[in-house]
């Protein structure tokens, strides 16, 4: 991505509106600055550029703009200017992340103990399990879920921990998120990749490799499943939703015998998007509030998140939040 390219992004622009409606921060703060259409106008003159630093990443205008605005490519060199805080050498290491989450835990106590993240090898694994960065130290857990689950169906794994590189894009630091998918294309040597992380896996789509969700795999492949059956609603991932995930992550719950109640909008944004799962500012709150409110009109007694940046969130806001491993008997 270049700056030309990001402006030439920036030029398809024509002003229509359409985008405004789909994007939370608008939604919740009704201020033009806080609008898809502010930001690129703001890109494209040059100036107020920290209008980006409210924007969850979500891409919603993406899918609502008919001009076919790539917003994500502005996006991307507009945080790159603005951010003052880059965490790509944190999520590149499973220790220093640890270390960062262990001390953001004394002010956030809905943040789970971080742990070592599993290494495991099957001989001649066939299939990658590729956790994604924040899952591999604080969900370990479905990890080792997701291990025992693929053996005692007859699969073969090795588990691959890193970063996908959205992180660093949050970052604008879109070298650096190249460079994990190379890392991460190499380790898999053309094997697939199930990923534990939703919103991890629509990136690694995006880029060309064969990543499935873990639900998305197991429809696939009509691999067999128990599990507990629970009156749930679906939370559709932001990223993970472009890529239509949300099907899947439904179908594996239907097979599982769980009930899923739908909420209003399953891919309104969590709130927790960009880095605002860390920073929790005044408008990402105000969506957060938004998103959990839909949730509890449900009346579930769960919500489903195959992301763990939303879970969190969704802790965060005394939800009882779960991945669909949690409802498996491995
Ligand atoms: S990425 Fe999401 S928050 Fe950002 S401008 Fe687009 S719709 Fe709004
Ligand atoms: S929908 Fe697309 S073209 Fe219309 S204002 Fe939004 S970004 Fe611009």
């Amino acid at each position: 991505m270049t700056l030309e390219e990001a402006e030439k992004e920036a030029l398809k622009c024509v002003h229509c509106g359409f985008c405004l409606e789909s994007c939370p921060t608008y939604n919740v703060t009704r201020n033009e600055l806080f609008s898809p259409r502010g930001r690129v106008l703001a890109f494209r003159e040059g100036k107020s550029l920290e209008v980006f630093a409210s924007c969850l990443f979500c891409r919603r205008c993406e899918l609502a703009c008919p001009s076919g605005v790539n917003y994500s490519k502005i996006y991307v060199e507009a945080i790159r200017r603005v951010r003052k805080l880059d965490v790509s050498s944190v999520v590149e290491s499973p220790k220093l992340l640890s270390l960062t989450l262990r001390a953001l835990r004394r002010s956030r106590p809905y943040l789970p103990e971080p742990r070592e993240p599993l290494t495991h090898k099957d001989e001649r694994a066939e299939v990658v399990i590729f956790p994604g960065c924040v899952t591999s130290v604080l969900f370990r857990g479905l990890v080792e879920k997701a291990v025992k689950y693929f053996r005692a169906v007859g699969i073969k794994t090795e588990v691959v921990n890193g970063c996908c590189g959205l992180a660093h894009l949050h970052s604008g630091n879109e070298e650096g998120a190249r460079r994990a998918v190379e890392r991460l294309r190499e380790r898999a040597k053309g094997r697939p990749i199930v990923g534990l992380s939703s919103n991890c896996v629509a990136r690694l789509k995006e880029e060309g490799l064969e990543a499935y969700d873990f639900a998305e795999f197991v429809v696939k492949r009509g691999l067999p499943v128990k599990g507990r059956a629970e009156l749930v609603t679906v939370h559709d991932s932001c990223h993970a939703s472009h890529f239509g995930l949300g099907k899947y992550t439904r179908e594996a719950l239907r097979m599982l015998g769980a009930k899923v109640v739908e909420m209003e909008e399953p891919n309104y944004e969590c709130g927790a998007g960009g880095y605002s799962f860390i920073l929790n500012d005044d408008v990402s709150e105000a969506v957060s509030e938004v998103k959990k409110n839909m949730i509890a009109k449900t009346g579930a007694e769960a919500v489903i998140s195959t992301n763990p940046v939303c879970t969190l969130n969704f802790l965060r806001k005394g939800l009882r939040a779960l991945h669909v491993l949690d409802l498996m008997e491995a």
